[in-house]
């Protein structure tokens, strides 16, 4: 019994120190106070024999050599300078390209939840969803006229193209120079403003939106806004921002797709002529393809490597990636023919030139930018990437909800909407958390950036989460219509965003590499505490400086990773009750609680991973890929809790975001759990599950119950499903087919009891319902329905006839045009292909 007493003293000292980051002298001091009560016999009223014995000659072995641990000089020669050895062996190399990317952007909250004990000051310090008067007022005038211009149809059968009045109408409104500064003639709007414009036209129409989100996200705007010398700035961005260039930006190519750095596409410099003056310029041999724009572009920014053979601009000759700005009329730029990316109607094809000089002060930012390309693009990439993709995912999955659930009432089968069958209210419920959970992660990233954030590891959650998100969506969306989704024609609202949605998963960095390699690879390197100051440490050329740095943050990340292992099972054991939240949760403390206890598991097994597997964590792809998931769900957990605060926290929404809180902590275990069940190292592994599972993983899925109360908000109008589905574009014109639907989902609701009526007439066989009776005129005969009820259900069941019908067409109008005879239907597409 004494001794149970000494051990349960021992774990719970072990447990202070441990969580509390203490030094090791405090570890040597506590241990050494154990041993002399444990020897001392203390506990016995007389020593224990083992205590006298081998074991206790051990505990003192033991505590003498921790305790020489704790003088520097022995430190270093015995443990730091060994294992500085050993772990510039096994740390991940930076290449310069991944530096370029890990330099760029910001590190923000992702970084707290990598620390295992998340500052939620930090989360509650971003602002809430703000727009300035003015850019309400764009919002809600040329956005919604532009959204009401759209025939979706129109654009993406009948004329494969961006209308000339939709390109006119987005000049003339500024709608392609909204992040050009005000000083330069454009909008000047807040990247919160730019995404919830990109959204709203994205739920209108895709190739719409993306034909103002190029010019808008990384593109030669950005670059110049940012680097361009003055003159470029003066004569471009006026331009730009007034339509009167269409630029396009031109990374990729035949062999250069994930992997952009590896670019054949090269640089020269040389003394060359231009406008009859000898200038020194850079002669360049390019092939691009996929470039979104391009077709229609006067502005062609173009990365390509830079060599400079003879050091003409006195800095060696490799100079590194470069982008300049090449006007599509230069003589010798090859501007090709169209791709058809999923059917799309925005345009998009390849670009090439062979031996095209230009002077040198076309590159971005001009000769002191050269070489600083790459660097260039990730700084963009990291704050374009958190808006422009997740703004319409974000409103594909608002839009798809909304029309679904719409849809899903006004259909009937088996005498019951179809939104009531528990079979969909599944993926219905998917739907209404997918929608609330994109547009919270949205709403607060689109604010972080809009106070001058650039989250790189953030924006990379973002892209391949909402994208998925939506993916899922849109998936849920088409099994609920059946084959009402499935005929395309002027009425479907769903074929544009499912024909366009693999474009959103491949650009911008493609999914699979967003999630396996850049979100959790590239994101501990960047978002760990320390592990970034370990890498630099130890790539230092300078051995000593390397080393001297390398021990100063090596002790805090052992206390790091020491505390997290007694903190992750301290609160794996204790169901995250101890779990840190902030003033006035209320209503979300336990959402809190249990972010802060998973916070710290996914710190462990983060920290644990990364030493263990060192160098080799860029190729165990399905170990990042889901140490990624669960950094995810707890990002996006995070942003749900965000915005229901900033929504003032309406009854109305507790359901779902408990909903989401439940999804997320389960499919975060699922992502913990698998990560270890397949960690490569039976020890580690072992360690990982004693901390971040002694009880077994104990999240599970939200219930049944919760997911049909989620679904009853939007089977109905009202104030949640309005807010829900808040900022896209909503028709009210029943010649609209979404109008349509909103306009018979109103009634249809209006009319439910009338309906009711009629159908327990027609089971009991007082009126029959089939063609060529009249069944509501019979039932109103009857008395079963008053006079004006048949008036309703009259007018609901014409509406519905239209919601429901599908469109057919004459085998010649749906012929594609280019399947006419004489059309040469070429395929290839890249210069070197011809
Ligand atoms: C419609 C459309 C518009 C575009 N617009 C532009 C534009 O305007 N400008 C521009 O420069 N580019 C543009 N792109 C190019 C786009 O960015 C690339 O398609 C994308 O980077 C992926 O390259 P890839 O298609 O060659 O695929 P690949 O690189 O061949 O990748 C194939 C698959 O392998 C995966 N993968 C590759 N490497 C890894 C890795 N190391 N680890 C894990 N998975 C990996 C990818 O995730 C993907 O799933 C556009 C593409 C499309 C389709």
């Amino acid at each position: 019994m004494p001794e149970l007493v000494l051990i349960v003293l021992c774990v719970a000292g072990a447990f202070a120190l441990g969580m509390r980051r203490a030094p090791l002298w405090a570890w040597v001091l506590g241990f050494a106070a154990a041993m002399l009560i444990w020897q001392s016999g203390a506990l016995h009223g007389q020593p224990h024999a083992l205590a006298q014995g081998w074991l206790g000659m051990a505990g003192w072995v033991l505590a003498a050599i921790l305790a020489a641990l704790c003088v520097p000089t022995i430190r270093r020669g015995l443990l730091v300078q060994p294992l500085f050895q050993l772990v510039k062996r096994i740390l991940p190399r930076v290449s310069e390209t991944e530096r370029a990317a890990l330099d760029a952007g910001t590190v923000g909250f992702d970084a707290e939840l990598f620390s295992g004990q998340p500052d939620w000051s930090k989360l509650r310090a971003v602002p809430p969803i703000t727009l300035t008067e003015e850019e309400k007022a764009f919002l809600d005038g040329p956005t919604n006229e532009l959204c009401r211009m759209v025939n979706d149809w129109t654009i993406r059968h009948n004329e494969k193209e961006i209308p000339a009045e939709i390109w006119d109408f987005a000049k003339q409104h500024g709608f392609l120079g909204m992040l050009i500064s005000k000083e330069h003639g454009g909008l000047g709007f807040s990247p919160q403003a730019q995404s919830l414009i990109l959204g709203r036209i994205a739920s209108r129409s895709p190739d719409v939106c993306t034909i103002v989100m190029v010019p808008n996200s990384l593109g030669p705007g950005e670059l110049i806004e940012k680097y361009g010398t003055p003159e470029q700035k003066e004569h471009y961005l006026p331009r730009l921002a007034q339509g009167l260039e269409v630029p396009c930006f031109s990374l990729t190519g035949p062999t250069s797709g994930s992997d952009a750095a590896t670019m054949r596409d090269v640089g020269y410099v040389e003394r060359g002529t231009h406008e009859g003056r000898e200038v020194v310029g850079i002669r360049l041999s390019w092939d691009k393809r996929y470039i979104t724009l391009g077709p229609n572009a006067t502005l062609v920014g173009l990365a390509f490597r830079v060599f400079d053979p003879d050091n003409l601009l006195g800095k060696g000759e490799d100079r590194g990636i470069t982008v300049a700005l090449v006007p599509a009329d230069h003589p010798g730029v090859e501007i090709g023919r169209r791709h058809l990316p999923s059917g799309g109607a925005f345009p998009n094809g390849p670009n090439w030139g062979r031996d095209v000089f230009i002077p040198i002060d076309w590159v971005i930012g001009g000769e002191a930018m050269v070489g600083q390309g790459w660097r260039m693009l990730m700084e963009c990439l990291a704050a374009g990437r958190s808006i422009s993709l997740p703004s319409s995912a974000a409103a594909g999955a608002k839009s798809l909800l909304r029309n679904t659930s719409a849809y899903a009432r006004i259909r009937k089968q088996f005498d019951l909407p179809i939104g009531r069958m528990e079979g969909l209210e599944e993926p219905l419920a998917r739907m209404v958390e997918n929608a609330y959970v994109n547009e919270a992660a949205r709403g607060v990233t689109a604010s972080m950036v809009s106070r001058g954030e650039k989250p790189s590891v953030i924006s990379a959650i973002m892209k391949y989460q909402t994208t998925e998100r939506m993916r899922r969506s849109l998936n849920d969306a088409m099994d609920l219509h059946g084959g009402r989704g499935v005929c395309d024609g002027p009425s479907n609202y769903l074929q544009a965003a499912y024909q366009a949605m693999p474009v959103a998963i491949t650009v911008e960095g493609a999914n699979i590499l967003t999630r396996s390699l850049i979100t959790f690879a590239q994101g501990a390197l960047r978002s760990h505490p320390y592990l970034y100051k370990e890498v630099q440490a130890c790539q230092d050329a300078d051995d000593e400086r390397g080393l001297a740095a390398f021990e100063r943050v090596f002790a805090d990340h052992v206390s790091f990773t020491v505390s997290n292992l007694f903190g992750a099972l301290f609160h794996n054991l204790t169901s995250g009750w101890f779990g840190r939240v902030p003033d006035k949760a209320y209503g979300t403390a336990e959402w809190y609680r249990q972010l802060w206890r998973s916070s710290r598991s996914f710190a462990l097994v983060a920290d644990l991973s990364v030493a263990v597997l060192g160098g080799g964590l860029k190729t165990k792809q399905k170990i990042t890929g889901r140490l990624a998931d669960a950094l995810s769900e707890l990002y996006l957990l995070a942003c749900v809790l965000k915005r229901y605060e900033d929504d003032g926290k309406p009854v109305g929404d507790r359901h779902i975001v408990a909903l989401a809180a439940r999804n997320g902590l389960w499919r975060f275990q699922e992502a913990l759990r698998g990560t270890i069940d397949n960690f490569p190292s039976l020890p580690v592994r072992w360690l990982m599950r004693l901390a971040a599972f002694p009880l077994g993983a104990r999240y599970k899925p939200a219930p049944d119950w919760l997911g049909h109360k989620c679904v009853e908000l939007v089977l109905a109008p009202g104030e949640v499903r309005d807010r829900l589905t808040r900022y896209i574009y909503v028709s009210d014109n029943p010649d609209d087919p979404t109008g349509l639907l909103e306009v018979t989902f109103t009634k249809a609701v209006a009319a439910e009891a009338a309906e009711k009526k009629l159908d327990r007439a027609v089971r009991q066989g007082r009126v029959h319902r089939v063609h060529g009776t009249d069944w509501i005129g019979e039932a109103a005969k009857l008395g079963v329905i008053s006079d004006d009820e048949a008036r309703l259900l009259r007018e609901v069941e014409a509406l519905t006839a239209r919601v429901i019908a599908v469109d057919h067409f004459d085998p010649a109008e749906v012929k594609p045009h280019y399947l006419t005879p004489g059309h040469n239907a070429r395929a290839m597409q890249s210069a070197a292909a011809e």
